[in-house]
C-alpha cells in the first residue's frame, strides 16, 4: 500500500501545485539556500547573463523542484522541465536543448539517472552551449557542432554521491536543502489551510507539523487527509484533537513514524540485537530494495536520532528502543 509518510510525489498529490510559494519570499525555511540564491540571481540579472547551472540536493519532498520554478520566476525567464529517467536518447536532451531560448531555465529532477550517453551531450551543453552531434552512420557519418542558447541547466538528486564527478564538476551552484524545523513546517501548514480555505488552530498546525518528517510535502498531504476528517466531522477549524484523531486513524504516530519505519527498526531490535546489520540483509528482511532503503527510510530516521549509520552497519539508539518500547539488549554483553 501506499505510505502516507513517503516523501516521493505520488499521484494523489496534485493538489500539491495550489500549496507552491511562488516567490523566495514565499518559500518558508531553507534560509542559507535562499539568501545564496538571491544573490547569485540579482547578479545574473544585473549582468543581463544567464545564471550559472544549479544543483539542488536533498531528500525527496523538500522544495528542489519549487525552487527551480521560482528560480525561473525571480529570472523573469523561461522554465521547462523533464527529468532523468525520461530522456532516453541523446537525441531528446538536443531536442529539448535546441528549444531553449537565451537565459531560460531547464529543470532536470533526478539527475543521477540519466543515462551515460546522454551525460554526454550535456557536458559541452553546459560547457560551452554548444552540441556535438554526429550525423549519419558509418563512413558517412560526421559531427557537427550546433550554437545552444546560454542557459541555466538546474539539476535536481537525492544524494551528490551519485552523480558522476564530472557532470558535479559542472555545477557552479551547489544548493543543499535540509529537513525543516517543526516551526517552519507549522508556517508551512497554515499558510497551506488558508490556501486550502480550511481554519486551523495553532496546536492543530503543531500537531500536523510533528509528524511531517520535516518535509513540506508530507506536510501538504497530512494537512489534505486531516482536513477531509474535519470536513466528515463537520468541524470548521482543524485543532490538536482532530489532527490527532485523524493521523492516529492514518497510523502516523506522534513521531511522524508509520508501520514501515516501525517494521525497519523492529526488524533490528528483534532480529539483529540493535545492529549494527549491513543495510543488503536489512533490504532482503524487508523486501525492500536497497535504494528505497538508503533514500526514503533511512534519512528521518538518522535525523530523528533512532539510528545511526556505522562502518559496520546500521545501530539502532537507545531513543530508538524507547519509541519502541523494547527493552535494549545489553550490549557489551555480546
Ligand atoms: P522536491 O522536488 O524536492 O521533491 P517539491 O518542490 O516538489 O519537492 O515540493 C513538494 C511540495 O512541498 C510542493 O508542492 C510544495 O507544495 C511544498 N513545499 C516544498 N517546499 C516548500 C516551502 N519551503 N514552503 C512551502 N511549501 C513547500
Amino acid at each position: 500500500p501506499p505510505r502516507m509518510v513517503s516523501p516521493e510525489r505520488r499521484s494523489d498529490d496534485v493538489g500539491d501545485t495550489a500549496l507552491r510559494p511562488q516567490s523566495l519570499s514565499d518559500f518558508v525555511g531553507q534560509q542559507q539556500a535562499r539568501k545564496n540564491l538571491s544573490i547569485f540571481i540579482e547578479a545574473a540579472r544585473k549582468r543581463g547573463e544567464a545564471l550559472d547551472h544549479v544543483l539542488f540536493v536533498g531528500p525527496p519532498g523538500l522544495g528542489k523542484t519549487t525552487l527551480a520554478q521560482i528560480v525561473a520566476k525571480e529570472l523573469g525567464v523561461g522554465f521547462r522541465a523533464t527529468s532523468g529517467p525520461v530522456i532516453a536518447k541523446a537525441g531528446d536532451l538536443a531536442a529539448l536543448l535546441t528549444n531553449l531560448e537565451e537565459r531560460d531555465v531547464l529543470f532536470i529532477d533526478e539527475i543521477h539517472r540519466l543515462s551515460p550517453a546522454v551525460e554526454e551531450v550535456l557536458y559541452p551543453a553546459m560547457e560551452d552551449f554548444q552540441l556535438d552531434l554526429i550525423i549519419g552512420e558509418g563512413p558517412a557519418a560526421r559531427s557537427v557542432k550546433i550554437e545552444l542558447s546560454k542557459f541555466t541547466l538546474v539539476g535536481a538528486t537525492t544524494r551528490a554521491g551519485l552523480l558522476t564527478n564530472p557532470l558535479r564538476d559542472r555545477f557552479g551552484i551547489p544548493v543543499r536543502l535540509n529537513f525543516y524545523t517543526i516551526e517552519e513546517l507549522e508556517s508551512i501548514v497554515s499558510r497551506g489551510a488558508r490556501v486550502l480555505n480550511v481554519g486551523m488552530s495553532a496546536d492543530g498546525a503543531n500537531e500536523i507539523a510533528r509528524r511531517a518528517r520535516g518535509t513540506p510535502r508530507i506536510a501538504g498531504r497530512l494537512l489534505r487527509r486531516v482536513r477531509d476528517f474535519a470536513s466528515a466531522a463537520d468541524a470548521a477549524t482543524i485543532d490538536r484533537k482532530i489532527a490527532d484523531h485523524a493521523l492516529s486513524a492514518l497510523e502516523v504516530d506522534a513521531a511522524g513514524l508509520d508501520a514501515m519505519d516501525r517494521r525497519y527498526l523492529s526488524t533490528i531490535a528483534l532480529n539483529y540485537g540493535g545492529g549494527p546489520v549491513g543495510v543488503e540483509t536489512m533490504a532482503a528482511a524487508l523486501s525492500e530494495p536497497r535504494d528505497a532503503i538508503e533514500d526514503i527510510i533511512e534519512p528521518y530516521l538518522i535525523q530523528c536520532g533512532y539510528l545511526q549509520r556505522t562502518p559496520r552497519g546500521r545501530l539502532l539508539t537507545s531513543h530508538a528502543f524507547r519509541h519502541l518500547g523494547i527493552a535494549e539488549p545489553s550490549r557489551d554483553a555480546a
